[in-house]
């Protein structure tokens, strides 16, 4: 590898700082020079900001006003391939640089100096005398050995004040130091806690290590069947990378998720590893990017801005159930987590692994070009088994009105009920209902700043508006008749499927799991942990129980709705549902006990449906391509999404017409553009919303066609746009 360039002092640099201009700012090398890739601090008007040494400096600005940069701060120095991480993936995601540099330096404090800490050991020198308290501070220290203490720590530990402790510094007895508050991560065994695979598991296992050992780059689709042991083989392949000295990453959709999994990757390799996402701590995120960039950290447990940590040596990125939607960001930088990482691992030569039951059509094809390795376990650990499969069909159901809970469903939860076993009942939709209806006027309750009903969250006692959050106490009057007594709920949530469930089974111990019932990550994962341990017989859930979850007397899954996914005209309707059905009735049965999952459906005969309960995966994947491949839509075909928005909705139409009329950048490579339209959700806080659409062909040139299209219009005032390459939601 050529060495990064070195600037004397007074040279000239260019610096990439996070403030929004779109280009790199000349300064004067600091004192002491820096290197291509030093983070430093610079002056900017009247403050001070935080940069990376891009380059040389572009010399187009009057020299007398270039300003020296401050210094350089006391952090690993960018690496090339971050930079060209951040390069690639801005062209990628058609995003400014300093937003992209914003995203990779998502820690507090980086310019601080150091922060330190007084620690304590023992030390030469003897006190002048000894008391009993004295005897106790210097019986720890020589009980632990070289370790040294907090103040806090060896007093309690030595159940003496803290002025004991400093009197036995000040006779050289103890040792008094100050240390770097920014700790690095224990380390961690690769050969700690393994556990004994099965055959087929070993298979996967060996494949993915002799990858890891070849030190290049390459994608695994590691496809198996829920509790086939997916996470156990890539725990191998994680234990290869730290073999090798390498630095691993595992992605993960959910934070809810990974206190299940910081427990597992402890047992596994001794320590606990670094955990990432919005719920740490400000001084530990600072810690985990700094020590991930000095190698101090060799395992990050995170969500998707994981992937813009700045590693020394990352050698393995998995991406767990990497079909997830919540990989998408879909707020600020429009990046999907599963692409970054390939892209990635590409540039630094380490290895992806996406793990799932149930691929992204995306990964499915790239695997079936041959882009990817595909690695398969096709049959549960032990003794588990996958469950039965099959419909209801609700055509022949005797169901009265407002209720959803067939006779046929009903006798299958009693049927576990009597055997002590456990059901859940799966409805997609949160809140009690999901529209409430004047039965007076006919009115239905909306937001007063978006296009969206109202949802009834009857344990709130609120409507709550799910496009902004907003929400109000439930009227008594409609507000549009202000007849009283009138309003209704229409269609069931989750909350209301409860209270039918309690009806029909009065003796059951109910838990409802919704993602809005739990104050907090923790709560959520308490109530989880009751759930799995017995403490219910029934739970009415929502897609959060989708997700990963092992609850092992779990018998019996039912849909409620099984054809809520199909409708709508999201291109991605009937993978979706496929995959959620999948992973729902994956649930049931994860120990010795057969399961079974029955799937309520008006539409038995549905190509979706009966996928899903035949069971032919490879089947539905197929037929599902093929029509993508007409249809020239990805992954066999490009799109880019664009949103308009203002307060004004001629201004956002103008500007919308203008850019469909204007459109030769994207005729010349092929492309064609549809809309404006409004959007699906066509006002969100006050924002009237409008889409087009880009659909260009799978090689041509569409980022930067796209540059060109967009660069021929000011967006000025309150208007706003946003380019969504290859959007998952249309809403
Ligand atoms: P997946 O990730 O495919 O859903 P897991 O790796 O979570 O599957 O495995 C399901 C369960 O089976 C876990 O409790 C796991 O510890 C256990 N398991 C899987 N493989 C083995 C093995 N080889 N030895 C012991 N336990 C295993
Ligand atoms: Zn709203």
């Amino acid at each position: 590898m050529d060495e990064p360039e070195f600037f004397d002092e007074g040279a000239l640099i260019g610096v990439l700082t996070t403030q929004p201009l779109d280009r790199v700012l000349d300064y004067k090398a600091p004192a002491g020079g820096c290197w291509q890739g030093s983070f430093v601090e610079v002056p900017f008007g009247p403050r001070k900001v935080l940069g990376v040494v891009w380059g040389g400096g572009r010399g187009d600005w009057d020299p007398a006003k270039v300003r020296a940069a401050n210094r350089v701060l006391d952090v690993a120095p960018m690496r090339r391939e971050m930079k060209e991480f951040i390069e690639k993936s801005a062209q990628y995601t058609l995003t400014a640089l300093p937003n992209m540099l914003r995203l990779a330096t998502r820690a507090p404090g980086l310019s601080d100096p150091p922060s330190m800490r007084k620690v304590y050991r023992l030390g030469d020198g003897t006190p002048d005398r000894m008391t009993e308290a004295r005897t106790r501070v210097l019986e720890v220290l020589q009980e632990f050995g070289g370790l040294s203490f907090t103040l806090k720590e060896l007093s309690e530990q030595a159940g003496v004040t803290s002025s004991v402790v400093k009197g036995l510094v000040k006779q050289g007895a103890v040792a008094e130091e100050d240390t770097p508050r920014d700790v690095p991560f224990p380390k961690m065994d690769p050969d700690y806690g393994a556990k004994e695979l099965t055959p087929e598991q070993a298979a996967a296992s060996a494949s993915l290590r002799t990858g890891i050992q070849s030190r290049s780059y390459g994608t695994t689709l590691l496809r198996g069947v829920t509790g086939s042991g997916k996470t156990e083989v890539y725990l191998e392949a994680i234990a290869e990378t730290l073999r090798q000295g390498r630095q691993a990453l595992v992605l993960l959709p959910e934070i809810a998720l990974t206190a299940e999994f910081l427990t597992r990757i402890e047992a596994r390799f001794g320590a606990k590893p670094a955990e990432w996402h919005s719920g740490v701590t400000m001084t530990e995120r600072r810690r985990i990017w700094k020590m991930v960039g000095q190698g101090g950290a060799e395992v990050v447990i995170g969500a998707r801005s994981a992937l813009f940590l700045p590693f020394r040596d990352l050698g393995l990125i998995v991406v767990d159930e990497e079909h997830d939607t919540s990989y998408k960001q879909d707020d600020g930088v429009l990046y999907n987590a599963r692409d970054m990482a390939v892209l990635r691992a590409s540039l630094c030569d380490a290895r992806v692994i996406l793990a799932s039951a149930t691929p992204s059509l995306e990964s499915w094809a790239n695997a079936d070009a041959g882009k990817y390795e595909r690695l398969e376990l096709a049959s549960r650990y032990g003794p588990a088994v996958l469950p039965d499969m099959r419909v209801i069909d609700m055509r022949s159901e005797d169901l009265p009105a407002a209720s959803w809970i067939s006779p046929s469903l009903q006798a299958a939860v009693r049927a576990r009920l009597e055997k002590g076993e456990q059901s859940l009942l799966f409805i997609n939709r949160r809140g009690y209902a999901p529209v409430t209806i004047c039965r007076a006027c006919g009115e239905q309750i909306g937001c007063d700043h978006c296009d969206a009903r109202m949802v009834e969250h009857r344990f709130l006692k609120r409507l709550l508006c799910h496009q902004c959050g907003e929400s109000k106490p439930m009227p008594e009057a409609c507000p549009s008749c202000e007849v009283e007594g009138k309003l209704a709920p229409v269609g069931p949530g989750v909350e209301r499927l409860a209270e039918e469930a309690q009806a029909h089974f009065p003796e059951a111990r109910l838990a409802v799991l919704s993602s809005d019932l739990f104050g907090s990550a923790r709560a959520l994962k308490e109530g989880i942990r009751a759930i799995a341990d017995g403490g219910a017989d029934v739970i009415i859930g929502t897609q959060l129980v989708a997700k990963g979850h092992n609850f092992p007397l779990l018998t019996l899954v039912g849909v409620i709705d099984a054809d809520l996914g199909l409708q709508g005209s999201d291109l991605r309707a009937a993978e979706r549902t496929f995959q959620l059905m999948r992973q729902v009735a994956g649930r049931a049965g994860r120990s010795a006990r057969k399961g079974a999952a029955m799937l309520q459906s008006f539409q038995p005969e549905h190509p979706v449906i009966r996928a899903i309960l035949a069971g032919d995966e490879e089947g539905f994947w197929s037929a599902e391509a093929a029509q993508r491949r007409d249809a020239g839509v990805p992954p066999y075909g490009r799109m880019a999404g664009i949103i308009l928005s203002s307060g004004d909705v001629q201004q956002v139409f103008d500007l919308g017409n203008a850019l469909a009329r204007q459109d030769a950048p994207l005729r010349r490579i092929g492309a064609q553009v549809f809309g404006p339209a409004p959007a699906p959700v066509a006002r969100v806080r006050g924002r009237h919303r409008v889409r087009l659409l880009v659909k260009a062909e799978k090689t041509a040139p569409l980022q930067s066609a796209l540059a060109e299209w967009i660069g021929q219009f000011k967006i000025r005032g309150d208007l706003r746009l946003s380019v969504d390459i290859d959007p998952q939601s249309f809403y």
